[in-house]
């Protein structure tokens, strides 16, 4: 039920039926939010229910809420359909006010009663009132400092009262009227500020990173508060059922005794290592395990917990599927297979696609570890690695990255906020916090390098620089992190790519086995096939022959050829042309040898290929034998307003036959030279950009005759299939009369997506930022397929036309066939295969797995 009840609420039910003990309470459904968010307030029904949830609440704990001699006391937490950690609100010990203080002073203890107290006010005035955390901190750290303590564990009752009285007078100070008292009050402002935090900088930077839609809202979890901070035997931890960063079957996690949750996750203090929970209580401990592998059972997935100790007893507060480095996201999936706990195809589904081949990011040379020693060593919180200038905040790292520097986010402690600078970072350095941080979660969840806690640097953010070990570091210097040793270096060192991981090897195997649709390559160079390949790509399904054209040695020719006046100076460019694309050709083909090849005509408008500069006009008037104003003119006319709605793709093979002939050409004679040879090719032709049939048909007659009489000429009989790109609207609404003159299909998605929304592929980013940020659209459509406008053309396409054309091939070669969701959506649509870049072709085939496993769960 985790969309009415957020994934946390529906967790605890579920554990509650597990007879796993969690503190009792009842939860204000994503409904509530989202009605909160249209009326702007919470409704009078819904108010009604929540205090119905109260008394209902009191019957079971047999408490009362504001009465001081029994006091019920509340936490009041956020939790949505999907886990975003850290990244909304929670209230803690909401119930407080002087008098419950006083009671609960003289029924508990006196100290941890004005801990809460304390803990309250602050919670509750940043959470509701958005008085910012810090003017609450540098309170704590003043008496602190004044009482030469430097522990919250070490406050005094005296200092605690002191602390609440300086809170409060802030409070006043800032908002004119004392902090309430009106426990009520308290309740429904606290579920308010929940539902508000959905909306904070970092809910929203985490949902447009994640995709997620942002009329979901944030369910709120009013639970009996249990006390981490009662005594020395309580105490609030943080767990993972394996290693979250190298996927390890052993409990992993930290606690603090004394102490309440946020106490861990913000990183405040540094926790003790769960194994040493076991000293703390044994038998507490036991429990604790079983209770890890009750829920992995009934999970079936590695578990990210939350627990509170209060007096020795054990409550869990909260369980979910943890977040996991791809490292240990492909290691868990294969033990848990290996542990007979789930299947194969389970495992595949385990795993997040977009992911998996973050197990292949670069590492640190060999020799460059050897010749470089470590400046300072912190936890190995998410591993890889990360060079970078030093940034201290988002501003600063948002511009190293506009300047194309690679930058690495360097903090005291981390705080759900570092989402929006890690966006631009390479990875995260933090002093203070522990593995469990969020920020250690979060970077892991992003893929980023992250070592945490390092305790040697002195960080100065106001300064803008960092002290190790008596030497100062600056946004000037380089650093290096390698988060699967935790440690620091203070130079640039050399990366390389990492290219073998066995169970990445393992995952790819029984994802091949499962999946039907095809996975190809868009790979213009050898070196690009070579690496589809080994990934397993099944061919190629787009090469982009103008990317061949632009070489350094190569643009010349094809400049000749394009500022040609006759026929007899086109002639001359493409003879120089027709050697190179023949060489192009035989490259590729060779290296692919009976995997499908398909090779796409020049595409782009002519004008790209054209000089800019006075010297490079001057360079190709000699070359041309043309005179340099000539040449400016030709440029002229070749210019465009709007050149991506202009000459190019077929309408190039119109204007500028001797092309296309010359391409056609040249992939006849690389097929023959690969015959003589004996070496086996299958090459296909593909022509961009079809609006209409006759057009086609016009471009297929030309390469057609091409082929036939250069064949003839060489005494062989080459078989190309030809087929077109369908990559505008109108393609795809005539398709069933296309479809009996083609061999294949394949979706150009990127054009599709502009000229169906008629945004520009190029430059609408700048707008699209604010379409996601305002939750108008949960991803960029040009990233992820937008399934109702652009997919329902694809979906209709392949329909129709197959019914018109039973062998005609149908593929994906826009950008979203790299795209996790998107391949999942191409899947359903019935498409023969997806071809995506090289890198992104373990994602394209894991995610056709995935596909394929959930089909046939239906
Ligand atoms: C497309 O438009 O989706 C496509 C693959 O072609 P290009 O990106 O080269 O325009
Ligand atoms: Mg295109």
């Amino acid at each position: 039920m985790r969309e009415l009840l957020g994934g946390k609420g529906a967790n605890l039910c579920e554990m509650t039926n597990l007879k796993i003990p969690v503190p009792q309470g009842f939860i204000v459904a994503t409904t509530a939010c989202t009605d909160y968010m249209n009326k702007k307030e919470i409704s009078k029904e819904i108010k009604e229910e929540i205090f119905e949830g109260v008394k209902k609440l009191e019957k079971v704990t047999g408490k009362q809420f504001g009465n001081p001699q029994n006091p019920l006391l509340l936490s009041v937490r956020s939790g949505a359909r999907v886990s975003m950690p850290g990244m909304m609100n929670t209230v803690l010990n909401l119930g407080m006010n002087d008098n419950v203080c006083q009671g609960l002073a003289q029924i508990t203890n006196r100290r941890s009663a004005l801990d809460s107290y304390r803990r309250f006010i602050q919670m509750f005035s940043d959470v509701v009132m958005g008085l910012d955390m810090n003017n609450f901190e540098n309170i704590l750290s003043q008496v602190k400092s004044k009482n030469n303590i430097e522990k919250d564990i070490d406050l005094t009752e005296e200092m605690l009262e002191e602390v609440i009285q300086l809170y409060k007078e802030l409070y006043v100070k800032h908002f004119g009227q004392e902090f309430p008292q009106d426990i009520n009050h308290q309740l429904l402002k606290s579920v308010e500020g929940v539902f508000q935090s959905w909306n904070t900088e970092r809910a929203v930077a985490y949902r447009q990173l994640n995709h997620i839609p942002a009329d979901w809202g944030t369910a709120v979890n009013v639970q009996e508060m249990v006390f981490g901070n009662l005594n020395n035997n309580s105490a609030t931890g943080v767990a993972f059922t394996r290693n979250p960063a190298t996927g390890e079957n052993k409990i992993y996690g930290e606690f603090l005794v004394n102490a309440q949750g946020e106490d861990i996750v913000s990183g405040v203090r540094t926790p003790q290592p769960i194994s040493e929970l076991k000293k703390f209580n044994k038998e507490l401990y036991a429990q604790f395990e079983k209770v890890c592998r009750i829920l992995e059972h009934n999970y079936l997935d590695m578990q990210d917990m939350e627990f509170t100790i209060e007096n020795g007893k054990l409550f869990m507060l909260q369980t979910r599927n943890g977040k996991r480095t791809a490292k240990a996201s492909l290691k868990i999936a294969i033990d848990m297979v290996k542990e007979q706990l789930i299947t194969q195809k389970q495992a595949l589904l385990q795993i997040d696609a977009k992911q998996v081949t973050e197990v292949l990011h670069p590492t640190f040379t060999p020799e460059s570890l050897k010749t470089h020693k470590h400046i300072a060593k912190g936890l190995p919180a998410s591993p890889g690695s990360a060079v970078g200038y030093i940034v201290f905040n988002t501003e600063q790292a948002k511009k190293f990255r506009a300047e194309n520097k690679k930058c690495v986010l360097v903090r005291e402690e981390t705080s759900p906020e570092d989402i929006i600078a890690l966006t631009h970072a390479e990875g995260v350095l933090t002093a203070r916090g522990g593995m469990t941080s969020h920020a250690a979660v979060v970077a892991r969840g992003m893929g980023k390098c992250c070592v945490a806690g390092c305790g040697e640097i002195q960080i100065n953010e106001h300064k803008k620089e960092i002290i190790i070990n008596g030497k100062k570091y600056t946004s000037n210097n380089i650093i290096s992190l390698n988060g699967d040793t935790g440690l620091v270096y203070g130079e640039e060192l050399e990366t390389m790519p990492n290219t073998q991981n066995k169970d990445f090897e393992t995952i790819m195997k029984w994802a091949k086995k499962y999946k039907k649709m095809g996975v190809r390559a868009n790979a213009d160079t050898i070196e690009d096939a070579k690496i589809a390949k080994q990934f397993g790509a099944e061919g190629i399904g787009l090469v982009r022959t103008e990317h061949m054209f632009f070489k350094e040695e190569r643009i010349w020719a094809m400049r000749e050829t394009i500022v040609a006046s006759t026929a007899e100076q086109q002639a001359k460019g493409l003879a120089k042309l027709e050697p190179m694309q023949q060489l192009d050709f035989y490259n590729i083909l060779k290296e692919m040898g009976e995997l499908p090849t398909i090779i796409r005509l020049l595409d782009p408008p002519l004008h790209e290929f054209l000089p800019k500069t006075e010297k490079d006009v001057k360079k190709l008037a000699k070359q041309s034998g043309k005179k340099a104003k000539d040449i400016w003119a030709e440029i002229e006319k070749l210019k465009e307003v709007n050149p991506m709605m202009g000459l190019r793709g077929c309408r190039l093979s119109v204007v500028s036959p001797e092309i296309t002939k010359m391409q056609a050409r040249a992939l006849v004679k690389a097929t023959k030279q690969l015959e003589e040879e004996n070496i086996k090719s299958c090459p296909e032709l593909m022509v961009p950009l079809t609006t209409t049939v006759n057009e086609f048909k016009y471009v297929k007659n030309l390469l057609t005759e091409e082929i036939n009489k250069t064949s003839k000429q060489l005494g062989t009989k080459t078989k190309i299939k030809i087929g077109t790109m369908i990559e505008t609207p109108r393609a795809a609404v005539i398709s069933p009369s296309l479809a009996p003159e083609c061999e294949f299909y394949s979706f150009g998605t990127n054009d599709l997506t502009q000229l169906t929304f008629g945004f520009s592929r190029d430059d609408s980013n700048k707008f699209l930022n604010k379409y996601t940020e305002q939750g108008i659209f949960v991803a960029s459509p040009f990233e992820t397929v937008d399934t109702q406008g652009v997919g329902e053309l694809v979906k209709n396409c392949v329909k129709l036309s197959k019914a018109k054309n039973k062998k005609l091939e149908c593929g994906v070669c826009g950008e979203h066939g790299g795209e996790a969701d998107s391949v999942k959506f191409f899947a359903e649509c019935g498409l023969d295969y997806v071809s995506c870049s090289a890198f992104r072709v373990p994602v394209a085939i894991l995610s056709s797995a995935q596909a394929q496993i959930r089909q046939n769960l239906r």
